[in-house]
Order: structure tokens, then sequence, then C-alpha cells
């Protein structure tokens, strides 16, 4: 299996892309932390999926990826429970925007950098500094988006976030080649999770018709590129973003 005796810490693992990818982790050999800022759901998701045959390759830990001591606790966690820790898949995000000259500017900026920006910054980090005490070298993979590539209506400070991944993704890579560790970002299009489906039927409608099979793009199918980023299959995949947008970006 592609992901055989692999240690996967995943934040936002308990819903949408993040537990469509812990699934698919764990049915290729990983062992799988599953860290949300909603534990219930998370502990809800480790259970589902252990209960698919999986008992024991599946953990849940509550983590607040907004403060770096947390993000901290959370890699501590997957190394006690698991032993080491091999692949970070920085995932938790939130979503919204009002149009710029509307913004309130700490509501309608702080929290969206919180969480999408310097939680994957935190990540980094303290997964970077795990790699490096192991001596095993690792892989950072972490969720931008197609609007940390281009503006979009809405998204002002989001899309600034989503940017940050990227520039981070580069530095992570170049900073810490030497120490064997692999960084990748994936910029989504519109996919088919609570983030998403928050919106109306018209609006999804339009989201989907902007991608090249005119469908809003399944969690599953990120995971399924997910899981092969993670491999080493992919070891000369590093410091760049890998598009999982279904076209979207040729418009
Ligand atoms: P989702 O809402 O289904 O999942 C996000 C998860 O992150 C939730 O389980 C939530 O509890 C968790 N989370 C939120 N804040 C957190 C925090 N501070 N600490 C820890 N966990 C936290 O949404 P999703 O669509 O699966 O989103 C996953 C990632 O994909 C996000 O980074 C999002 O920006 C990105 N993305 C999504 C789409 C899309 O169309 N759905 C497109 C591009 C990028």
């Amino acid at each position: 299996m592609r992901l055989d005796g692999k240690v996967a810490l995943i934040t936002g693992g308990a819903s949408g892309i993040g537990l469509a990818t812990s699934r698919k982790f764990v049915r290729e050999g990983a062992k799988v932390v599953i860290a949300d800022i909603n534990l219930d759901q998370a502990e809800a998701a480790a259970a589902a999926i252990a209960a698919e045959g999986f008992e024991g390759s599946v953990a849940a830990v509550r983590v607040n990826v907004s403060v770096f001591a947390e993000v901290e606790a959370a890699v501590a966690r997957a190394v006690e429970v698991f032993g080491k820790l091999d692949v970070i898949f920085n995932n938790a995000g939130i979503a919204g925007g009002k149009p710029l000259l509307e913004h309130d500017p700490v509501a309608d900026y702080e929290p969206i950098i919180r969480v999408d920006q310097d939680g994957v910054y935190y990540g980094i980090l303290a997964a970077g500094r795990q790699f490096r005490a192991q001596g095993t070298g690792g892989v950072i993979i972490s969720t931008s988006s197609i609007y940390g590539e281009q503006a979009a209506e809405l998204s002002f400070t989001y899309s600034a976030a989503k940017a940050a991944v990227i520039s981070f993704t580069r530095s992570a890579a170049y900073e810490l080649a030497e120490y064997g560790v692999r960084a990748v970002a994936i910029t989504p299009g519109r996919v088919g999770t609570p983030i998403i489906n928050q919106f109306s039927e018209e609006l999804k409608a339009v989201f989907a018709s902007e991608q090249l099979r005119n469908k809003l793009t399944e969690p599953e199918e990120i995971a399924n590129v997910v899981a092969f980023l993670a491999s080493d299959e992919a070891n000369v995949i590093n410091g760049t973003v890998v598009s999982v947008d279904d076209g979207y970006s040729v418009f």
C-alpha cells in the first residue's frame, strides 16, 4: 500500500477534505491522527474509520491551529500514540469575506489570517522540528486554494492567507531540504464540503460551471491526490503547487 508504515497528522480532519484524506490515508496503510477544533466531530470521524476495519490505525485530538502550543501538542500526541511523524497535512481552514471597503479591519481580517495563514505556519514549524529531531525526513502538504493565486469576489483576506500558504511551501521546501523534508501546496477549486454546501443551489451551480466537468469536486478526489503527494512515489514533487481545481484556472 502507498502509505504503509507512515504516520500522519491531518488538521481539519473531522470534515470535508480532511476527513476524506484521513480515510484514504488509513486505507493506504497509514496511521492517522485527526486533529480538529471540533473534538466531538474528530472523535466521531476516528471511530467511524476505525469501525471500517482499521482499529488502532486512527486517533483524534483537539487542536486550534491558531495556537502554536496546541499544534506542537498535536504533533507530540501523534508521536506518543504512533511513535513518530512522517506527514503533516495542514488543511484546517475557514472561509468568508466581504467587499474590501466594507471590512471591519479586525473582524474581517484577523480570524481568517489566524487560522488559514498562521495555522499553516505553525504546522510547518512544529512538524519541521519533529522531522529534524527524528532524522527521518518528512512531508508537509498544505491546503491553499485557487484564490491563493488569483483575485476573487469577497475573498480579500482569504486570498492573502492562501497566497501565504504557497509562499510558506516554497520556503519550507528550500529551508528543510537538508533534513529530507518535502513541502507541497494544493489548490482546490470548488469542493463539495460544508464550506461550499452552505450556499444556495443556484450559486453551487455557478461554482460547478466554473470547472471543466461542470460539477463540484468530491472531497475523495482531492484525498486521492494528497495520498499520492504524501507517498514516496511523489519524491520529486517539492516546493511547488499542485493544482486540483478541475480546470478552474483555464478560464
Ligand atoms: P470543512 O469546513 O469541511 O473542513 C474544515 C475543518 O477545519 C473543519 O472540520 C473545522 O472544524 C476545522 N477547523 C476550522 N478552524 C479550525 C482551527 N482553528 N483549528 C483546527 N481545526 C479547525 O471545509 P473543507 O472544504 O474541507 O476545507 C478544508 C480546506 O480546504 C480549508 O483550508 C479550505 O480553505 C480549503 N479549500 C476548500 C475549498 C472548497 O471548495 N471546499 C476550496 C479551496 C480550498
